[in-house]
């Protein structure tokens, strides 16, 4: 079957669905009304099956503090938007971290208790809450804040539209909401983990507009990330695990008693350079021939928005 006509899992109208392709028992379809891709059943796994995966269980014990890329095209964008800035999905909170750091006055949530108790004891946040949307919504009111921002997130969501209606009410009059997520045009070899129940739709440049619209936004920015040749040579790494690895980070962590381990502290300290120097080595040439290819065939890894509330969102 390659079409059919039913209700659309995002915009939730009655529709044309294009049948894309199937993972286990997931089916992705495209609504032609819009242009939004979600799979079939659209079922977020919930927080035990996040808290198994190795993408998510091992961020809590080595917290990051620096502010990834998405979290940069926000904070280097201009005009400063400034104020109250809500983080949904704050993880261990590396990018309201660096928001602090920019003057904002930073508030987080996110459904891993752990992750919340990391980013208060780790990075001194205060302001960060185990909860989800809809308390955090009840707990703040409408209209107090001036910046809700919403990174790798929306994928994961199983409604993505009533999400982004709670944050138009949470945000100010000229507030703004900040989003970034995989784009749909990049190979599956270059993305592994786009998949169900992982993730639960697939965006690009005509469907985010579509919802932001339609959820009362305008667009001010939106930008397809490229593919970073650093990405790919990690890429590599990955693929080449096992043969080309010999895993002496984990051999030289420091242990026992402090003295002994002066010598070991500072090998320690400068082998993730060394690992990166190999990586690069080792990959550089295949990773630029990929990158070429990759950049001819007009392959984007992810997507940044910035939209503007622009009238309050209706049902
Ligand atoms: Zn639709």
């Amino acid at each position: 079957m390659n079409q059919k006509e039913t209700t659309c899992g995002i915009c939730h109208r009655q529709t044309i669905l294009f049948y894309k392709e199937t993972h286990q028992s997931h089916t992705l379809w495209e609504c032609s009304l819009c242009s939004g891709q979600f799979w079939d059943p659209m079922k977020n796994p919930g927080s035990e099956w996040y808290e198994k995966d190795e993408r998510y269980s091992s961020r809590n014990q080595n917290l990051r503090a620096k502010p990834e890329r998405n979290h940069r095209e926000f904070l280097s964008d201009l005009p400063r938007v400034g104020g109250k800035v809500l983080d949904i999905g704050m993880g261990t909170g590396n990018f309201l971290s660096a928001a602090k750091a920019s003057g904002y006055d930073c508030y987080g949530i996110d459904f891993d208790r752990d992750a919340i108790a990391a980013a208060r004891t780790g990075l001194g946040l205060s302001n960060v809450y185990p909860l989800s949307l809809a308390a955090a919504s009840q707990k703040f009111g409408s209209g107090f804040f001036n910046v809700v921002t919403l990174f790798e997130v929306l994928e994961h969501l199983e409604n993505p539209e009533d999400v982004l209606r709670l944050i138009n009410d949470l945000l100010n009059e000229k507030g703004v909401v900040a989003i970034s997520v995989p784009h749909r045009n990049c190979p599956a070899y270059l993305k592994p983990h786009d998949l169900p129940p992982r993730h639960l739709t697939r965006w690009n440049e005509a469907s985010l507009t579509k919802i932001l619209n339609r959820c009362g936004f305008a667009v001010i920015r939106l930008k397809a990330l490229k593919i970073p040749l650093s990405y790919l040579i990690t890429k590599f790494h990955f693929w080449s695990r096992g043969v080309t690895s010999f895993n002496l980070v984990k051999k030289m962590t420091p242990t026992g008693p402090a003295k002994k381990n002066i010598l070991r502290k500072v090998i320690y300290g400068i082998l993730p350079t060394v690992a990166r120097a190999k990586d690069w080595l080792l990959f550089g040439l295949p990773a630029f021939v990929l990158w070429i290819y990759v950049l001819l065939r007009g392959y984007r890894l992810g997507l940044y928005v910035l939209a503007e509330r622009n009238k309050t969102a209706t049902k």
